[in-house]
Formats: C-alpha cells, structure tokens, sequence
C-alpha cells in the first residue's frame, strides 16, 4: 500500500505560510498585485484564472484581471504587457496559456520583465534556474519539489526518471531534480525502451498528457510515482497519466490527480508572488 501524497493538504500549509508572510510584508509596508491576463475564453483557461485569483484574495494579495476578448492583436496584449511592467504595484504579470493562435507565445513571455516573471517562463528565468542563480521557478515542478521533500521523500542520489520534456514540466523539472542531487533521465515520444527505463526510476515523473496511459508495467517495486497529468475520461472525471489501481499496490508513494501536483502549481504561483513583493 503506497502512502498517499495529499496535494490539498500541503499546498494548505503552504497557502497558510504564505498568508502569514504577507501579512508581515504588508505591515512593513510592503504590498502589490498579481495581474492576470486571459485572452479569450477558453474553459479550463477561465477555470484556472478564477483559482488564481481565489488564491490571491486568500493570501491577501490584489489580483488584477485582464478579461481580454478573443481577437485581441498580439500588440495590444504586447501594449498591456509593457504598461503593467512600468506600474509599480504591480509585483506580478501571468498570461494564461494557450493564447490564441494569432499571438505567438515566445513573444509574449519574453515581453514580461523578468523581475516579474512568477510563471518562471522567461528565457532569464530558466537560464537563472540551470545555473543556480536566484530568480522565479516554475510553478508545477517547483511545486513537485515541494510535495517530494514535504513528503520525506530522499531525492540526493535517487534516479528519477521524467517523461516529457515540455518546456513547462519536464525540462525545468530535470534541472531542478539536478539541484537536488538525483541522478536523471527524460524520456520523450521518440526514447526508445520506455517501459524498461521506468522500470529503473526511484522516482517516477510522468508529465506526458497521456490519459491513464502508464500501468503496472512501468513501475518498479517501491518507486515514488508522481502523476502531473490532468484529464477527463469518459465519464467526465478527473484522471492523469497513470493508471493509479495498477501503479499504487506498486508505489511506496503516489499522488492522486486530483489532489496531488495539480494544487501545487498554485502553491508555488502565490510562493512566487510573495518573493515578488518581498524583494521589490
Ligand atoms: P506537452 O504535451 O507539452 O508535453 C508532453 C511530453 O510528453 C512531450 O515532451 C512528449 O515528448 C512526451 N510524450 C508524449 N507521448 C509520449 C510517449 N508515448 N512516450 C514518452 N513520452 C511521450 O504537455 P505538458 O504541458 O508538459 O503537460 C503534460 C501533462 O501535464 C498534461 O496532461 C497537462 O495537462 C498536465 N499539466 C498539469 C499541470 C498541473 O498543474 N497539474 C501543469 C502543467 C501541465
């Protein structure tokens, strides 16, 4: 029987942390906002704005939301981009992804400055991030680093095999397994052997959106699996990448989805907007 990494209830402690350290930032008068761009209305996308916001008014910090209509010109959002870093208060800026098909992504993350950088997608960001030096990481493998070590998981030494290699999930998540000393693997859609490498992992990250796509098979006796995917199966309920019956008997620890990485990532996206405002 695998322990049960409860995402909700350490993202909690965390979210309370946070609060504390904001209250006592603010009493010495240090304060901002996370500003929050949506273009369009995608509805997962709105899903996750409306979280970030609950997220912000909990730890106490201004959210501003930018509710911008579908065919927004890649200007007009770079336009907005560049006001909200000139505005002092404002300690935050995330645009929510994916954005239209008209405006190219790259642009717009490299148009936030990075001193406000909390999703931790700037090119600065993750160059800081490989080389060690301070600056914003991202959200969901910072946050999987947090559920490891809040979990007692040993990390120093341990081989930890990632699958993906998005530049959202898998890449920053072998850097920062790196920082914590675990020897690493990616696997991607073109590793060859995939089932045999899995077999290896002390550690087990799957991030390739996959729908219950990694069983039994995968997973070596008293790994520690932790499942980043999110999807809908067929009965419209929340499933990840693994086959959770199959892997937990497995596992000597797991997260569910949902509850596990997922309230993490929001964790973190406030743990960054506190260091924001700290280090103004
Ligand atoms: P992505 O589609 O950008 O990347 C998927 C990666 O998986 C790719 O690098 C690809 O090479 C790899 N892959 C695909 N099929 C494979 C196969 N058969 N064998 C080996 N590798 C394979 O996805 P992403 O943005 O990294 O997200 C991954 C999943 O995590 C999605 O389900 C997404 O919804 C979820 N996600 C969750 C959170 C969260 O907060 N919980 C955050 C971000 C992403």
């Amino acid at each position: 029987m695998a322990k049960i990494i409860d995402g909700k209830k350490i993202s909690q402690q965390m979210k309370d942390e946070l609060k504390e350290k904001a209250e006592r930032l603010k009493e010495k008068g240090k304060t901002g906002a996370l500003a929050v761009i949506q273009v369009g209305q995608d509805p997962a996308s709105s899903v996750y704005v409306r979280n970030k916001k609950n997220a912000c008014a909990y730890i106490g910090i201004e959210s501003l939301a930018y509710e911008l209509p579908e065919e927004t010109t890649e200007e007009e959002l770079l336009k907005l981009i560049d006001e909200l870093n000139g505005k002092e208060q404002v300690k935050g800026i995330l645009v929510q992804l994916p954005l239209p098909k008209h405006i190219c992504e790259d642009k717009v993350i490299r148009a936030i400055s990075p001193k406000k950088d909390v999703d931790g997608f700037h090119p600065q960001s993750v160059g800081a991030m490989t080389i060690g030096e301070p600056g914003f990481l991202p959200c969901t493998p910072a946050g999987i680093i947090q559920l490891l070590k809040r979990s007692d998981v040993e990390i120093g030494g341990k081989h930890c095999v990632i699958i993906g290699r998005s530049n959202i999930v898998g890449k920053p998540m072998a850097i920062l397994m790196l920082r914590e000393n675990a020897t690493v693997t990616v696997t991607h859609s073109k590793t060859k052997n995939l089932k045999e490498i899995c077999r290896q992992a002390d550690i087990l990250i799957v991030a390739m959106g996959k729908p219950q796509f990694i069983g039994a098979e995968y997973v070596k006796e008293g790994a520690v699996v932790i499942d980043v995917g999110i999807h809908r199966d067929e009965n419209n309920k929340l499933c990840g990448d693994v086959k959770f019956a199959e892997a937990e008997p497995l596992a000597s620890a797991i997260t569910p989805v949902p509850g596990g990485v997922g309230p993490m990532t929001i964790a973190m996206l406030m743990n960054n907007c506190v260091q924001s405002i700290e280090e103004e």
